[in-house]
């Protein structure tokens, strides 16, 4: 693949906000029908990456490429946002409210005579499903409307490249679903490129092809939803998708020793301490008649259940490595489960534990386990 594939491709890009650094060295590309997410926590500057590409930010160092066309670059010029073939949708939809349905989709195509007009409006409205609306004007739809139709009005003139910044989060949750489903249809059937900046982890999994996750100004890691969440690179990674279990150990041969046996530690020094963290749905209760009794398996006492819908979100209360009482969190979706306070068997598969260098002090693990709380981060 060449750099001309890449509809979009930022190289390097940073940009400060007085002394601020909110975007530092952030490189992407996005290829004609894929869908690529910007995920982070508020503030990471994700949505500064988004305005640095469309032009509605001035380029301050790096560069910024359409169709392998520089279009800007931070020691020289830059082609106006309104020239770069960009659609985009903010989170407020932004529709002009002194214009219908139609009128605000006829926006960006001044360009086409009366009758094309027409057809394109037409046709991109069809594809939103909101043709019976053409007429109406912005304050007498839903969300959910208003949505769609700021999404035909980005697509209408066709853009090679269109920029989402949090196009659902002013949506209700149900509701938010099924526009991310129809969303990403259109946007799969429109072939266009398509960046969008996200804070949920959910809906980047949903929608993306591949995610750039940013902590701080900084792409951290980036990859297929499946890498990001089976393969995360530090502790941030692994944490921001799910709350996750967290047990410590000390690597002793090139393994690490905690309650659901020795669990291969690669890349971890002889003597090293090392956190093992488990998402709730890596552990699996193993019902009686089973006949999986691992060395990865452990017995605690079933202290808690909080009904989840489709599952059941479990605390399991077993000893820790230092005779204090911890509490695990397991995500069930099965229908058998002993009483309350009735012995339960836990079974981890080595490859669904993720295994990085401790970061708390000895002192501050031992608080955590005796702790009344489930041993348990990102809740
Ligand atoms: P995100 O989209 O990830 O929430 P932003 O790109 O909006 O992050 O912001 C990144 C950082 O830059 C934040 O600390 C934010 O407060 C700051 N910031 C954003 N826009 C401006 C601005 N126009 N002036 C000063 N600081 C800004």
């Amino acid at each position: 693949m060449t750099a001309s594939d890449f509809s979009l491709e930022l190289q390097e890009v940073s940009h400060a906000y007085g002394d601020l650094l909110a975007v530092d060295q952030v490189s992407l590309h996005v290829i004609a029908g894929e869908v690529i997410c910007l995920l982070g926590p508020s503030g990471c500057g994700k949505s500064t990456v988004l305005r640095v590409a469309a032009g509605l930010e001035p380029l301050q160092r790096g560069r910024v490429l359409m169709g392998g066309n520089l279009v800007a670059e931070g020691s020289g010029g830059s082609i106006p946002p309104e020239r770069r073939g960009v659609g985009l949708v903010f989170q407020d939809f932004a529709l002009f409210p002194h214009l219908t349905v139609a009128g605000n989709v006829a926006f960006g195509l001044t360009h086409l005579d009366a009758g094309a007009r027409a057809a394109r409006i037409a046709e991109v409205l069809s594809q939103v499903d909101m043709e019976a609306y053409a007429g109406a004007y912005p304050h007498a739809l839903s969300g959910g409307q208003q949505q769609r139709v700021a999404l035909a009005r980005a697509l209408a003139p066709k853009p090679a490249i269109l920029l989402l910044d949090e196009p659902f989060s002013g949506l209700d949750a149900r509701l938010r679903e099924q526009i991310r489903d129809d969303t990403l249809h259109i946007l799969k059937r429109s072939g266009t490129a398509t960046l969008m900046v996200t804070h949920d982890p959910e809906e980047a999994m949903f929608m993306a092809d591949r995610i750039y996750l940013m902590e701080a100004g900084r792409v951290v890691q980036s990859g297929s939803p499946d890498m990001l969440y089976r393969r995360p690179v530090s502790p941030f990674v692994a944490h921001f998708f799910t709350a996750l279990n967290v047990l410590h150990g000390i690597v002793e041969a090139g393994h690490v020793a905690c309650a659901f046996g020795r669990l291969p530690a690669p890349g971890h020094a002889e003597g090293a301490a090392v956190e093992i963290l488990v998402r709730p749905e890596s552990l699996r209760v193993v019902l009686p008649g089973d006949r999986a009794l691992s060395d990865h398996t452990t017995a605690g006492r079933l202290e808690e259940i909080r009904f989840l819908g489709s599952s059941k979100l479990l605390t399991v209360a077993m000893a820790g490595p230092d005779g204090a009482e911890m509490r695990l969190r397991i995500r069930h979706g099965g229908r058998y489960l002993p009483e309350i306070g009735g012995q339960i068997l836990l079974q981890l598969e080595p490859e669904d534990s993720l295994i990085f260098a401790a970061r708390k002090t000895l002192a501050g693990r031992h608080r955590e386990a005796s702790d009344k709380s489930p041993v348990l981060s990102g809740i």
